[in-house]
Protein backbone atom coordinates (compact mmCIF):
# COMPACT_ATOMS: atom_id res chain seq x y z
CA UNK A 1 0.00 0.00 0.00
CA UNK A 2 1.06 3.95 -0.88
CA UNK A 3 0.63 6.18 1.92
CA UNK A 4 0.29 8.89 -1.14
CA UNK A 5 -2.80 7.34 -2.51
CA UNK A 6 -4.67 6.40 1.32
CA UNK A 7 -7.19 8.44 2.76
CA UNK A 8 -7.02 7.58 6.25
CA UNK A 9 -3.15 8.96 7.79
CA UNK A 10 -1.88 9.48 11.43
CA UNK A 11 -2.63 12.35 12.87
CA UNK A 12 0.06 14.64 14.76
CA UNK A 13 -1.50 14.25 18.17
CA UNK A 14 -4.05 12.02 19.97
CA UNK A 15 -7.89 12.72 20.33
CA UNK A 16 -8.01 15.20 23.46
CA UNK A 17 -10.94 13.10 24.66
CA UNK A 18 -9.13 10.01 24.82
CA UNK A 19 -8.55 8.52 28.29
CA UNK A 20 -7.13 5.17 27.51
CA UNK A 21 -3.78 4.30 25.80
CA UNK A 22 -5.30 2.16 23.28
CA UNK A 23 -8.22 5.27 22.27
CA UNK A 24 -5.33 7.44 21.64
CA UNK A 25 -2.95 5.30 19.70
CA UNK A 26 -5.31 3.85 17.86
CA UNK A 27 -7.08 6.96 16.57
CA UNK A 28 -3.89 9.05 16.39
CA UNK A 29 -1.93 6.23 13.89
CA UNK A 30 -5.09 5.76 12.14
CA UNK A 31 -6.51 3.03 13.22
CA UNK A 32 -10.57 3.63 14.09
CA UNK A 33 -12.53 6.48 14.40
CA UNK A 34 -14.77 7.21 17.04
CA UNK A 35 -18.06 7.68 16.11
CA UNK A 36 -19.65 7.82 19.59
CA UNK A 37 -19.01 6.74 22.74
CA UNK A 38 -18.72 2.58 22.60
CA UNK A 39 -18.86 2.72 18.67
CA UNK A 40 -16.16 3.09 16.22
CA UNK A 41 -15.32 2.76 12.62
CA UNK A 42 -12.35 0.78 12.21
CA UNK A 43 -10.40 2.59 9.04
CA UNK A 44 -7.95 0.44 6.70
CA UNK A 45 -4.89 -0.07 9.03
CA UNK A 46 -7.34 -1.30 11.79
CA UNK A 47 -9.64 -3.37 9.70
CA UNK A 48 -6.29 -5.50 8.80
CA UNK A 49 -5.33 -5.77 12.05
CA UNK A 50 -8.47 -6.79 13.46
CA UNK A 51 -9.40 -9.56 10.29
CA UNK A 52 -5.85 -10.76 11.46
CA UNK A 53 -6.97 -11.56 14.96
CA UNK A 54 -10.08 -12.57 14.09
CA UNK A 55 -8.58 -15.35 11.89
CA UNK A 56 -6.07 -16.71 14.50
CA UNK A 57 -9.22 -17.45 16.39
CA UNK A 58 -10.95 -18.96 13.45
CA UNK A 59 -8.17 -21.29 13.04
CA UNK A 60 -7.56 -22.60 16.43
CA UNK A 61 -11.71 -23.04 16.89
CA UNK A 62 -11.79 -24.97 13.79
CA UNK A 63 -8.79 -26.74 15.26
CA UNK A 64 -11.32 -27.87 18.03
CA UNK A 65 -14.11 -28.81 16.17
CA UNK A 66 -16.02 -25.67 16.12
CA UNK A 67 -18.30 -24.87 12.76
CA UNK A 68 -18.32 -21.36 11.47
CA UNK A 69 -21.75 -20.03 10.97
CA UNK A 70 -23.06 -16.51 10.74
CA UNK A 71 -25.64 -15.50 12.84
CA UNK A 72 -28.32 -12.69 12.93
CA UNK A 73 -27.71 -8.63 14.78
CA UNK A 74 -31.78 -8.04 14.54
CA UNK A 75 -33.97 -10.67 16.63
CA UNK A 76 -37.33 -11.25 16.98
CA UNK A 77 -38.29 -9.81 20.81
CA UNK A 78 -40.18 -13.42 21.06
CA UNK A 79 -36.96 -15.67 21.52
CA UNK A 80 -35.79 -13.22 24.15
CA UNK A 81 -39.29 -13.27 26.09
CA UNK A 82 -39.18 -17.09 25.62
CA UNK A 83 -35.75 -16.58 28.34
CA UNK A 84 -36.69 -13.83 30.18
CA UNK A 85 -33.47 -12.19 28.83
CA UNK A 86 -36.00 -9.09 27.14
CA UNK A 87 -36.67 -8.16 31.05
CA UNK A 88 -33.46 -9.60 32.92
CA UNK A 89 -30.75 -8.53 30.56
CA UNK A 90 -30.09 -4.84 31.63
CA UNK A 91 -27.09 -4.08 28.29
CA UNK A 92 -30.20 -5.64 25.93
CA UNK A 93 -30.91 -2.93 23.04
CA UNK A 94 -34.75 -3.12 22.55
CA UNK A 95 -36.36 -0.98 19.36
CA UNK A 96 -39.51 -1.36 18.07
CA UNK A 97 -40.33 -1.34 13.98
CA UNK A 98 -42.75 1.01 12.29
CA UNK A 99 -45.69 -1.49 12.83
CA UNK A 100 -44.75 -1.75 16.71
CA UNK A 101 -43.17 -4.96 16.51
CA UNK A 102 -40.38 -5.33 19.04
CA UNK A 103 -37.11 -6.63 18.59
CA UNK A 104 -33.38 -6.56 19.66
CA UNK A 105 -30.02 -6.27 19.15
CA UNK A 106 -27.71 -9.37 19.53
CA UNK A 107 -25.97 -8.93 22.71
CA UNK A 108 -25.31 -12.50 22.54
CA UNK A 109 -27.06 -15.81 20.59
CA UNK A 110 -28.15 -18.07 22.64
CA UNK A 111 -31.41 -17.42 21.91
CA UNK A 112 -30.67 -17.83 18.37
CA UNK A 113 -28.20 -20.70 18.11
CA UNK A 114 -30.58 -22.95 20.37
CA UNK A 115 -33.53 -23.03 18.14
CA UNK A 116 -31.53 -23.28 15.52
CA UNK A 117 -29.80 -26.92 16.69
CA UNK A 118 -32.99 -28.21 17.73
CA UNK A 119 -33.27 -29.35 14.06
CA UNK A 120 -29.81 -30.73 13.95
CA UNK A 121 -29.62 -32.29 17.66
CA UNK A 122 -32.04 -35.26 17.50
CA UNK A 123 -29.92 -38.54 18.96
CA UNK A 124 -26.92 -38.85 21.15
CA UNK A 125 -25.48 -39.65 17.61
CA UNK A 126 -25.82 -35.95 16.82
CA UNK A 127 -23.34 -34.97 19.86
CA UNK A 128 -21.31 -33.17 21.07
CA UNK A 129 -21.54 -30.52 18.88
CA UNK A 130 -19.76 -27.18 18.82
CA UNK A 131 -21.23 -23.98 17.14
CA UNK A 132 -19.46 -20.52 16.75
CA UNK A 133 -19.44 -17.04 14.94
CA UNK A 134 -17.54 -14.36 14.71
CA UNK A 135 -20.10 -11.60 14.47
CA UNK A 136 -20.66 -7.58 16.32
CA UNK A 137 -22.86 -7.23 19.63
CA UNK A 138 -24.35 -4.79 20.54
CA UNK A 139 -24.75 -3.80 24.72
CA UNK A 140 -26.14 -0.76 26.63
CA UNK A 141 -23.43 -0.51 28.53
CA UNK A 142 -23.60 2.35 31.10
CA UNK A 143 -19.63 3.33 31.10
CA UNK A 144 -17.72 3.33 27.48
CA UNK A 145 -14.91 4.91 28.43
CA UNK A 146 -11.70 2.76 27.66
CA UNK A 147 -11.45 2.57 23.67
CA UNK A 148 -12.52 -0.01 22.57
CA UNK A 149 -11.91 -2.13 25.61
CA UNK A 150 -15.54 -1.23 25.83
CA UNK A 151 -17.80 -0.70 23.16
CA UNK A 152 -21.61 -0.46 23.10
CA UNK A 153 -21.14 -2.10 19.40
CA UNK A 154 -17.57 -4.67 19.35
CA UNK A 155 -16.77 -8.21 17.73
CA UNK A 156 -16.55 -11.11 19.72
CA UNK A 157 -16.26 -14.68 18.81
CA UNK A 158 -18.79 -16.43 20.49
CA UNK A 159 -18.63 -20.42 20.48
CA UNK A 160 -21.83 -22.83 21.91
CA UNK A 161 -21.54 -26.46 22.73
CA UNK A 162 -24.18 -29.55 23.59
CA UNK A 163 -22.95 -32.39 25.74
CA UNK A 164 -25.14 -35.28 27.31
CA UNK A 165 -23.64 -35.25 30.43
CA UNK A 166 -21.94 -32.30 32.76
CA UNK A 167 -18.69 -34.55 32.50
CA UNK A 168 -18.47 -33.96 28.75
CA UNK A 169 -18.84 -30.22 29.13
CA UNK A 170 -15.70 -30.41 31.11
CA UNK A 171 -13.90 -32.48 28.88
CA UNK A 172 -14.94 -30.29 26.23
CA UNK A 173 -14.56 -26.91 28.14
CA UNK A 174 -10.75 -28.51 28.61
CA UNK A 175 -10.31 -28.27 25.01
CA UNK A 176 -11.07 -24.90 24.84
CA UNK A 177 -9.10 -23.88 27.55
CA UNK A 178 -6.20 -24.89 26.35
CA UNK A 179 -7.37 -23.57 22.56
CA UNK A 180 -7.91 -20.25 24.19
CA UNK A 181 -3.98 -20.25 25.71
CA UNK A 182 -3.08 -20.74 21.98
CA UNK A 183 -4.81 -17.94 20.76
CA UNK A 184 -3.76 -15.83 23.31
CA UNK A 185 -0.34 -16.65 23.62
CA UNK A 186 0.06 -16.80 19.73
CA UNK A 187 -0.88 -12.85 19.85
CA UNK A 188 1.93 -12.75 23.08
CA UNK A 189 -0.39 -12.16 25.36
CA UNK A 190 -0.16 -14.09 29.12
CA UNK A 191 -3.36 -14.91 30.16
CA UNK A 192 -4.49 -15.90 33.29
CA UNK A 193 -7.75 -18.30 33.93
CA UNK A 194 -9.43 -17.33 36.92
CA UNK A 195 -11.06 -20.06 39.37
CA UNK A 196 -14.54 -21.24 39.10
CA UNK A 197 -16.56 -19.13 40.57
CA UNK A 198 -19.12 -20.80 43.37
CA UNK A 199 -17.19 -24.01 42.54
CA UNK A 200 -18.23 -27.62 41.56
CA UNK A 201 -21.99 -26.96 43.62
CA UNK A 202 -22.51 -23.99 42.09
CA UNK A 203 -25.22 -23.79 39.23
CA UNK A 204 -23.31 -21.69 37.36
CA UNK A 205 -19.82 -22.59 36.45
CA UNK A 206 -17.77 -19.97 34.27
CA UNK A 207 -14.09 -19.29 33.81
CA UNK A 208 -12.82 -15.73 32.68
CA UNK A 209 -9.19 -15.09 30.60
CA UNK A 210 -7.82 -12.41 31.86
CA UNK A 211 -4.74 -10.30 31.11
CA UNK A 212 -2.79 -7.40 33.18
CA UNK A 213 -3.32 -3.99 31.99
CA UNK A 214 -4.03 -1.12 34.20
CA UNK A 215 -6.48 -0.14 31.28
CA UNK A 216 -8.46 -3.44 32.58
CA UNK A 217 -12.05 -3.13 34.82
CA UNK A 218 -10.89 -6.47 36.41
CA UNK A 219 -9.54 -6.49 40.11
CA UNK A 220 -7.62 -10.22 40.46
CA UNK A 221 -5.93 -11.93 42.83
CA UNK A 222 -3.27 -14.43 41.37
CA UNK A 223 -0.21 -16.30 41.82
CA UNK A 224 3.41 -15.34 40.82
CA UNK A 225 4.49 -18.97 40.85
CA UNK A 226 1.44 -21.42 39.89
CA UNK A 227 -1.98 -20.51 37.35
CA UNK A 228 -3.96 -19.75 40.21
CA UNK A 229 -6.44 -16.65 39.35
CA UNK A 230 -9.36 -15.41 40.89
CA UNK A 231 -11.54 -12.35 40.31
CA UNK A 232 -11.71 -10.17 43.78
CA UNK A 233 -15.50 -9.34 42.80
CA UNK A 234 -16.38 -12.89 43.17
CA UNK A 235 -14.90 -14.04 46.52
CA UNK A 236 -14.15 -12.92 49.71
CA UNK A 237 -12.19 -15.63 50.48
CA UNK A 238 -8.72 -14.43 49.63
CA UNK A 239 -6.74 -11.27 50.09
CA UNK A 240 -3.09 -9.54 48.97
CA UNK A 241 -0.51 -11.26 50.44
CA UNK A 242 -2.11 -14.37 51.30
CA UNK A 243 -0.13 -17.41 50.63
CA UNK A 244 -1.05 -18.86 47.14
CA UNK A 245 -4.02 -21.96 48.33
CA UNK A 246 -2.69 -23.87 45.58
CA UNK A 247 1.47 -23.84 45.26
CA UNK A 248 2.16 -22.18 48.72
CA UNK A 249 5.32 -21.07 47.47
CA UNK A 250 4.37 -17.30 46.92
CA UNK A 251 2.09 -14.59 47.98
CA UNK A 252 -0.82 -13.51 46.32
CA UNK A 253 -0.84 -10.28 44.31
CA UNK A 254 -3.75 -8.32 43.45
CA UNK A 255 -3.48 -6.46 39.75
CA UNK A 256 -6.05 -4.71 36.96
CA UNK A 257 -7.02 -7.33 34.55
CA UNK A 258 -9.06 -7.41 30.95
CA UNK A 259 -11.42 -9.84 30.50
CA UNK A 260 -10.18 -10.73 27.17
CA UNK A 261 -12.39 -14.10 27.11
CA UNK A 262 -15.07 -16.54 29.08
CA UNK A 263 -16.53 -19.58 29.43
CA UNK A 264 -20.04 -20.50 31.07
CA UNK A 265 -21.62 -23.61 32.03
CA UNK A 266 -25.05 -22.63 31.18
CA UNK A 267 -26.59 -26.36 32.40
CA UNK A 268 -30.02 -26.87 30.40
CA UNK A 269 -30.73 -23.38 30.92
CA UNK A 270 -31.42 -22.97 27.27
CA UNK A 271 -32.38 -26.30 26.09
CA UNK A 272 -35.15 -26.63 28.57
CA UNK A 273 -36.57 -23.14 27.32
CA UNK A 274 -36.34 -24.18 23.46
CA UNK A 275 -37.12 -27.30 24.20
CA UNK A 276 -33.78 -29.19 22.64
CA UNK A 277 -33.63 -32.73 23.32
CA UNK A 278 -32.05 -35.65 22.13
CA UNK A 279 -32.77 -39.60 22.88
CA UNK A 280 -30.05 -41.59 24.38
CA UNK A 281 -29.63 -44.98 23.52
CA UNK A 282 -31.91 -46.66 25.39
CA UNK A 283 -34.82 -44.30 23.39
CA UNK A 284 -34.68 -41.57 26.16
CA UNK A 285 -35.42 -38.12 26.18
CA UNK A 286 -32.87 -35.63 27.78
CA UNK A 287 -31.83 -31.76 27.41
CA UNK A 288 -27.96 -31.86 26.75
CA UNK A 289 -26.05 -29.36 29.04
CA UNK A 290 -24.70 -26.34 26.67
CA UNK A 291 -21.73 -24.06 27.21
CA UNK A 292 -20.87 -20.87 26.20
CA UNK A 293 -17.52 -19.45 25.21
CA UNK A 294 -16.66 -15.78 24.51
CA UNK A 295 -13.50 -13.70 23.10
CA UNK A 296 -13.59 -10.14 23.01
CA UNK A 297 -11.68 -9.76 19.53
CA UNK A 298 -12.04 -6.02 19.28
CA UNK A 299 -11.03 -5.62 23.12
CA UNK A 300 -7.93 -7.81 22.43
CA UNK A 301 -6.99 -5.55 19.78
CA UNK A 302 -7.26 -2.77 22.35
CA UNK A 303 -5.23 -5.08 25.11
CA UNK A 304 -2.63 -5.50 22.68
CA UNK A 305 -2.22 -2.03 22.00
CA UNK A 306 -2.02 -1.40 26.19
CA UNK A 307 0.47 -4.10 26.82
CA UNK A 308 2.70 -3.27 23.36
CA UNK A 309 3.55 0.42 22.84
CA UNK A 310 5.87 3.02 23.81
CA UNK A 311 5.94 6.79 23.47
CA UNK A 312 6.81 7.13 19.90
CA UNK A 313 3.58 4.52 19.17
CA UNK A 314 2.02 1.42 18.93
CA UNK A 315 4.55 -1.97 18.83
CA UNK A 316 2.60 -4.93 16.85
CA UNK A 317 3.56 -8.06 17.32
CA UNK A 318 4.38 -9.11 13.85
CA UNK A 319 1.66 -11.49 12.85
CA UNK A 320 -0.96 -9.33 13.67
CA UNK A 321 0.76 -6.02 12.77
CA UNK A 322 -1.50 -4.47 9.76
CA UNK A 323 2.37 -4.60 7.93
CA UNK A 324 5.18 -6.32 8.17
CA UNK A 325 7.30 -3.76 6.68
CA UNK A 326 7.33 0.44 6.46
CA UNK A 327 8.95 1.76 3.72
CA UNK A 328 10.77 5.13 3.63
CA UNK A 329 11.62 6.65 1.20
CA UNK A 330 12.79 10.04 0.11
CA UNK A 331 12.44 11.88 -3.12
CA UNK A 332 15.81 11.17 -4.77
CA UNK A 333 15.40 7.68 -3.77
CA UNK A 334 11.88 7.40 -4.72
CA UNK A 335 12.88 5.24 -7.80
CA UNK A 336 15.04 2.86 -5.77
CA UNK A 337 12.28 2.47 -3.19
CA UNK A 338 9.60 1.09 -6.10
CA UNK A 339 11.86 -1.97 -7.00
CA UNK A 340 12.38 -2.60 -3.52
CA UNK A 341 8.48 -2.28 -2.97
CA UNK A 342 7.58 -4.42 -6.07
CA UNK A 343 10.53 -6.97 -4.78
CA UNK A 344 8.96 -7.67 -1.22
CA UNK A 345 5.14 -7.55 -2.51
CA UNK A 346 6.04 -10.35 -5.28
CA UNK A 347 7.87 -11.76 -2.49
CA UNK A 348 4.33 -12.13 -0.52
CA UNK A 349 5.35 -9.13 2.22
CA UNK A 350 2.89 -6.52 2.93
CA UNK A 351 4.26 -3.10 2.77
CA UNK A 352 3.48 0.03 3.60
CA UNK A 353 5.07 2.59 1.70
CA UNK A 354 5.29 6.24 2.55
CA UNK A 355 5.93 7.90 -0.71
CA UNK A 356 4.60 10.91 0.72
CA UNK A 357 5.60 14.80 -0.03
CA UNK A 358 6.41 15.15 3.52
CA UNK A 359 9.83 15.37 5.30
CA UNK A 360 12.16 12.14 6.77
CA UNK A 361 11.34 13.36 10.15
CA UNK A 362 7.38 13.03 10.09
CA UNK A 363 7.74 10.14 7.97
CA UNK A 364 10.07 8.45 10.76
CA UNK A 365 7.68 9.54 12.95
CA UNK A 366 4.34 7.96 11.73
CA UNK A 367 6.32 4.56 11.14
CA UNK A 368 6.73 4.35 14.87
CA UNK A 369 3.54 5.52 15.58
CA UNK A 370 1.90 2.73 13.46
CA UNK A 371 4.29 -0.14 14.80
CA UNK A 372 4.45 -2.40 11.80
CA UNK A 373 7.67 -4.74 13.09
CA UNK A 374 9.87 -3.40 10.27
CA UNK A 375 11.26 -0.26 8.87
CA UNK A 376 13.32 0.03 6.06
CA UNK A 377 15.01 3.44 5.09
CA UNK A 378 16.10 3.93 1.46
CA UNK A 379 18.30 6.85 1.77
CA UNK A 380 20.57 8.20 -0.08
CA UNK A 381 23.91 7.88 1.97
CA UNK A 382 23.24 4.05 1.92
CA UNK A 383 22.05 3.79 -1.36
CA UNK A 384 25.42 5.24 -2.42
CA UNK A 385 26.93 1.96 -1.00
CA UNK A 386 24.49 0.12 -2.35
CA UNK A 387 22.16 -0.91 0.49
CA UNK A 388 19.51 0.48 2.42
CA UNK A 389 18.84 0.69 6.25
CA UNK A 390 16.67 -2.20 8.68
CA UNK A 391 15.33 -1.18 11.91
CA UNK A 392 13.07 -3.28 13.99
CA UNK A 393 10.21 -1.50 15.63
CA UNK A 394 11.56 -3.24 19.25
CA UNK A 395 15.23 -2.22 18.87
CA UNK A 396 17.03 0.79 18.35
CA UNK A 397 19.67 -0.75 16.61
CA UNK A 398 20.03 -0.43 12.65
CA UNK A 399 21.65 -2.48 10.23
CA UNK A 400 22.83 -1.58 6.13
CA UNK A 401 21.42 -4.49 4.38
CA UNK A 402 22.22 -5.07 0.52
CA UNK A 403 19.23 -3.61 -1.33
CA UNK A 404 18.87 -7.20 -3.47
CA UNK A 405 19.08 -9.01 0.12
CA UNK A 406 15.54 -7.20 1.01
CA UNK A 407 13.46 -9.41 -0.42
CA UNK A 408 14.78 -12.81 0.65
CA UNK A 409 15.59 -11.95 4.18
CA UNK A 410 12.42 -10.00 5.06
CA UNK A 411 9.93 -12.67 3.60
CA UNK A 412 11.75 -15.25 5.81
P1 LIG B 1 -17.44 -7.73 31.10
O1 LIG B 1 -17.43 -8.28 32.49
O2 LIG B 1 -16.13 -7.13 30.70
O3 LIG B 1 -18.62 -6.83 30.85
P2 LIG B 1 -18.92 -9.97 30.12
O4 LIG B 1 -18.84 -10.93 31.24
O5 LIG B 1 -20.16 -9.14 29.98
O6 LIG B 1 -17.63 -9.00 30.15
P3 LIG B 1 -19.35 -11.85 27.95
O7 LIG B 1 -20.79 -11.54 27.86
O8 LIG B 1 -19.04 -13.19 28.43
O9 LIG B 1 -18.59 -10.73 28.78
O10 LIG B 1 -18.63 -11.61 26.55
C1 LIG B 1 -17.51 -12.39 26.11
C2 LIG B 1 -16.29 -11.51 25.90
O11 LIG B 1 -16.62 -10.37 25.09
C3 LIG B 1 -15.73 -10.92 27.17
O12 LIG B 1 -14.86 -11.82 27.79
C4 LIG B 1 -15.01 -9.69 26.65
O13 LIG B 1 -13.72 -10.04 26.17
C5 LIG B 1 -15.86 -9.25 25.50
N1 LIG B 1 -16.75 -8.13 25.87
C6 LIG B 1 -17.81 -8.15 26.71
N2 LIG B 1 -18.40 -6.96 26.78
C7 LIG B 1 -17.67 -6.13 25.95
C8 LIG B 1 -17.78 -4.77 25.58
N3 LIG B 1 -18.75 -4.01 26.06
N4 LIG B 1 -16.87 -4.27 24.71
C9 LIG B 1 -15.89 -5.05 24.21
N5 LIG B 1 -15.74 -6.33 24.51
C10 LIG B 1 -16.62 -6.88 25.37
MG1 LIG C 1 -20.63 -7.21 30.60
Amino acid sequence: MKMSQLAFRPEKTPPKDAETVNHKLLVQAGFVRQLMAGVYTYLPFGLRTLKKIEQIVREEMDAIGGEEVLMPLLHPAEIWKTTGGWDSVDVLFKLKSRTDKEYALAQSEEEVVTPLMKEFIQSYRDLPRAVYHIQWKFRDELRSKSGILRGREFYMKDMYSWHETEEDFERFYNIVKEAYKKIFSRLGLDSKVTEASGGAFSEKISYEFEVLTDAGEANILYCQTCDFCVNVDDIQTYKEGDPCPRCGKDKLKSALASEVGNVFDLGQKYTKAFDLTYVDQKGERHYPVMGCYGIGVSRTMGVIVEKFHDERGIIWPENIAPFKVSLVSMKETAEKAAEIYKALTSAGVEVLWDDRDVAPGVKFADADLIGNPYRIVVGTKSLSMGGVELKKRDEEKTEIIPVEEVATRLSK
